[in-house]
């Protein structure tokens, strides 16, 4: 146990952002260096608030299964190399989730029962940060060839942690993605302020390294077709993420300047790293209204603020959570409650319980404004509150209402795969589809989901391709397919 009484000792105390003055001039991440390097003078303290309980219900909280106390205790006596060890033993990608992560973790913590919790995702992201800085994480190479391989498709967070796996198993591992470089939504949906390309690509090289394969700009199922896949490799696995995007079809949706966000935040990626980006939807000087109040709606946010909107409002059909967690999700659940994104401390108001009713365009065809109606949930739907319509101008709407499912056409329709009753890609114990030898992980079986479950996804179906291959597998599988996070 880290310090028996530290939790008496010390305070919760979180990583400083940079000031909004500053940040909102730049795209580099809201903490001064790396979030890592601003938690060093506090993160020992804030290990030492662990109370090494007797059954850590982080353990549950966390998708990945990982070994929180144990690293809190390695950071508290300053033992990194075991730190990163035991941080790795559960999770591949510890520096996405420790910048990334909600941290349902700490929403379980023990002592969050009656102090506020230890900060779990901080601790996480100053170990991997500091394995990284210095050195201590390595390439681990394979130790045998198996001679069998696997085409992995998409290289999101799912697709690189099963082709992590996979790799290092002895397999031969080759990642196709059809954008020009791989990380899935880590490179081209979520932006840099909350987490550098660079960070990405450090962890990619280490792939690289360890032998998997990347293959960008193959469209899978256009430019090479299922059966050819079947030939040339010995298991396939789709981590095709959900990329069907939701819709708003009222009246007016045909205007100009309404876009979906995954339509406006890849632009402003590339443009934010220095691609001259041709026709690019930009908020420059204009009143902006992002439809949907998730994390996509918050990166839709902080992306306008930086591109220099006049204003952004962020619209939420769901009422406003209460700052407390609701007697109906109590302790140890992930509750709803209301939260604070960086971005939306920078800038911008946030409405809620709205419904659009219609867009309104100028003469020349172009956005000008939404009509909206105030809604109340009751008898399963949303129904309007009369007299309480009102009107907002907007010269850019941003759609960010989520995603129905993976796409069909192409290698789900080529390999006829069944799909669930909520549209994802159907799946078996094993991560496998209704065709023997192919797999899925991620978004495309889940549904929408995070990066914390899209890795857990990946390293499960690791275990039941290598199965497949081999007859048995050692490796870890800290989800079934049917596991859902611990909601009340
Ligand atoms: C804007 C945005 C912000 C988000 N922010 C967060 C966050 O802060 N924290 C969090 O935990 N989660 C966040 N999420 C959710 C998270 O990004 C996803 O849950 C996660 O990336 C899913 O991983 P995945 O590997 O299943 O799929 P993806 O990351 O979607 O990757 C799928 C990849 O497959 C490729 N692909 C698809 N079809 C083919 C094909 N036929 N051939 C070749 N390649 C193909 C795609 O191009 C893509 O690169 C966010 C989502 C969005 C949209
Ligand atoms: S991955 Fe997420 S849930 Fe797991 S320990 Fe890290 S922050 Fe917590």
């Amino acid at each position: 146990m880290a310090d028996p009484r530290g939790f008496l000792k010390h305070d919760r105390k979180v990583a400083v952002r940079r000031p909004i003055s500053e940040r909102i001039h730049d795209w580099q991440e809201v903490y001064p260096g790396t979030p890592g390097k601003a938690l060093l003078p506090i993160i020992q303290d804030q290990a030492s608030r662990c109370m090494d309980c007797g059954i850590p219900f982080c353990h549950s909280g966390c998708p990945l299964g990982n070994l929180i106390p144990e690293w809190n205790d390695l950071v508290y006596r300053e033992d990194w190399q075991a730190a990163v060890d035991r941080l790795h033993a559960t999770n591949n990608f510890p520096e996405f989730t420790g910048r990334l992560c909600p941290a349902p973790c700490e929403t379980a913590c023990v002592l969050g029962i009656s102090q506020p919790p230890v900060t779990i995702k901080n601790v996480e992201v100053a170990i991997a940060d500091r394995g990284w800085e210095n050195r201590i994480i390595k390439p681990q190479m394979p130790e045998w060839h198996s001679n069998k391989t696997v085409a992995v498709i998409g290289s999101g967070p799912a697709g690189l942690a099963v082709a992590q796996q996979l790799t290092r198993e002895g397999h031969t591992v080759a990642v196709y993605e059809r954008d020009d470089a791989p990380g899935g939504l880590m490179r081209y949906g979520i932006p840099e302020f909350k987490m550098e390309k660079k960070v990405l690509d450090r962890r990619l090289r280490q792939m690289r390294h360890e032998g998997t394969i990347f293959r960008s700009g193959v469209n899978v199922g256009f430019d090479i077709t299922a059966a050819e896949l079947r030939e040339r490799y010995d298991a396939v696995v789709l981590a095709i993420g959900s990329t069907i995007r939701r819709d708003l079809p009222v009246p007016g949706r045909e205007l100009r300047g309404i876009h979906q966000a995954m339509e406006y935040l890849p632009q402003a990626n590339r443009a934010a790293l220095g691609e001259a980006v041709e026709f690019q939807i930009t908020a420059e000087g204009k009143d902006v209204v992002i439809i949907g109040g998730g994390d996509t709606g918050a990166d839709c946010l902080g992306t306008a603020t930086r591109q220099g909107a006049r204003s952004v409002t962020q619209l939420e059909i769901m009422p406003r959570p209460t700052e407390e967690r609701p007697d109906n999700q109590p302790w140890p659940t992930y509750p709803a409650i209301f939260r604070v994104a960086s971005a939306q401390e920078e800038f911008g108001d946030r409405l809620y319980a709205l419904s659009t009713t219609r867009f309104t365009g100028d003469t020349h065809g172009r956005v000008a404004g939404l009509d909206l109606v105030e809604v109340a949930f009751s008898d399963g739907k949303f129904n309007p509150v009369e007299g309480s319509e009102k009107h907002i101008p907007a010269q850019l709407v941003l759609l960010a209402m989520g995603f129905t499912g993976p796409q069909r056409e192409g290698l789900v329709e080529q390999f006829g795969l069944e799909l669930d009753p909520r549209g994802n890609i159907a799946r078996n114990g094993d991560f496998e589809t209704s065709e023997p030898g192919v797999f899925v992980c991620g978004d495309a079986g889940r549904g929408q989901s995070l990066i914390v479950w899209a890795i857990a996804e990946g390293r499960s179906c690791a275990a039941g391709v290598d199965k497949y291959l081999t007859g048995e597998s050692k490796l870890p599988r800290p989800i079934e397919p049917t596991d859902r996070p611990l909601m009340a």
